[in-house]
């Protein structure tokens, strides 16, 4: 049986975790969670998983689930995430917080040694170098989450990373897949949470609209499999079956197939190298969907797969304030302060007000990261 640990227990990947594991009561054991301000949510899942750690973000609320719960050990904000990222029962750490609060409690796991099953992927693009360079000194294992990366983990098992060409991200192209850029101007929010294929949390949901979700994910699979942005393609494939490929030396293509489902890429991760069965999955019908289209990326029109790629290229502190800018203006967005296309604008006004800092240590990343989202604020 395999003790897990899991952060943002009540977002998407969170409770899509939990389905997993309420799928498998014999293989997994919940021994962890952290969650946010759910605290509905989070009573549930202490009932239901009778997890011996939970971690909330504010103190009040640590206080108030400490009277209802006094068997359960509580704790809360920052140093409350650590705790749950250490936790020395569990084998693996689910990461399903979003944004870059995870990046200290990853770093934290790995010293502790602990296997890693990674959604939280604005850890990877603000400091992808320390989390890969942490992971290779502890030889801890980081199993991506993220459904392209996933697939790409899939296609490269057995091979040699001496023979990858290139990865090939595929993108579904997100609420406004088919809009121009004059149509983009007054879009509301509720629109642009509607995603086609995927169900998924706000923020990750607007990152698909922008197509930063693309630019975040180019750089977590430039980290994850050390790859140069010279070799990490993406194409617009609007079905969102084949979740990524892989094309070798060779010219031999290797791609992942599956309907949209994120139970599928998160239990890979859980139960890597081995396969479990899905009982309750939806399976792929090719024959009943009959073709799949495929088109090239638009980067004009995409700008903030653009900034990604450059900001990768870059590297230094460039990609912390591409993500800490990212998640300033997308807050911004859905709280109604700014129109859509103004996060392409703060994000753009954001990296050319940086002087980028080479090799930049979890210190100088943590206060570029918060500048950066001062500075946004101060834009609004
Ligand atoms: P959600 O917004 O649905 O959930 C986020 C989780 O993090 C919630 O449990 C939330 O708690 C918690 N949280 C947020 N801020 C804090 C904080 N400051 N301190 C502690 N906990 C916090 O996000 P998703 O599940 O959609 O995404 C999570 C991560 O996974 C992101 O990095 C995303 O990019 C990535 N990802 C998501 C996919 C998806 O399908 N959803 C696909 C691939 C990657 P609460 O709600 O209780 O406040
Ligand atoms: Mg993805």
């Amino acid at each position: 049986m395999k003790i897990i640990s899991l952060m943002g227990a009540t977002g998407s990947i969170g409770t899509q975790t939990l389905d997993v594991i309420r799928e498998h009561p014999t293989e997994f054991k919940l021994a962890a969670i952290s969650v946010g301000k759910n605290i509905d949510m989070a009573r549930k899942i202490i009932v239901e998983f009778q997890p011996e750690l939970v971690s909330v973000q504010d103190y009040h609320d640590c206080n108030t689930l400490k009277a209802e719960f006094p068997h359960i050990k509580l704790t809360y904000g920052n140093e409350g995430l650590i705790e749950i990222a250490v936790y020395e029962k569990a084998d693996i750490l689910v990461n399903a917080v979003l944004g870059s609060v995870g990046l200290n409690p990853t770093l934290q796991a790995i010293e502790c040694g602990k296997t890693i099953a990674i959604a939280n992927k604005e850890t990877l693009v603000t400091a992808g170098h320390l989390v890969m360079d942490a992971a290779k000194r502890n030889n801890v294992s980081l199993l991506p989450v993220d459904s392209e990366h996933s697939a790409i983990f899939q296609a490269l098992q057995g091979e040699k990373e001496k023979n990858i060409e290139r990865l090939i991200l595929t993108a579904s192209g997100g609420s406004f897949r088919d809009r121009s850029r004059k149509e983009l101007e007054h879009v509301t929010v509720q629109e642009a949470l509607n995603h086609p294929n995927w169900s998924m949390g706000a923020k990750i949901t607007i990152d698909s609209a922008t197509m930063m979700n693309k630019g975040l994910e180019v750089i977590e699979a430039h980290w994850l499999f050390q790859i140069p942005y010279e070799k990490i393609d993406v194409l617009l494939h609007k079905e969102s079956i084949i979740h990524s490929m892989v094309e070798f030396h060779d010219s031999s293509i290797m791609a992942q197939l599956g309907t949209p489902d994120m139970k599928v890429p998160i239990q890979y991760a859980l139960t890597y190298p081995d396969r479990l069965p899905r009982l309750s999955a939806n399976r792929l019908d090719l024959a009943q969907i009959g073709k799949l289209n495929f088109q090239e990326m638009d980067v004009e029109r995409f700008r903030c797969l653009h900034f990604a790629y450059i900001a990768g290229k870059e590297g230094g502190t460039l990609p912390t304030v591409l993500n800490a800018a990212n998640e300033a203006a997308v807050a911004a967005f859905l709280e109604g302060k700014i129109r859509f296309l103004q996060i392409e604008d703060l994000i753009e006004k954001a990296l050319s007000n940086h002087q980028t800092i080479a090799h930049p240590s979890l210190a100088v990343i943590q206060e570029v990261d918060k500048e950066t989202r001062q500075y946004v604020t101060s834009l609004l």
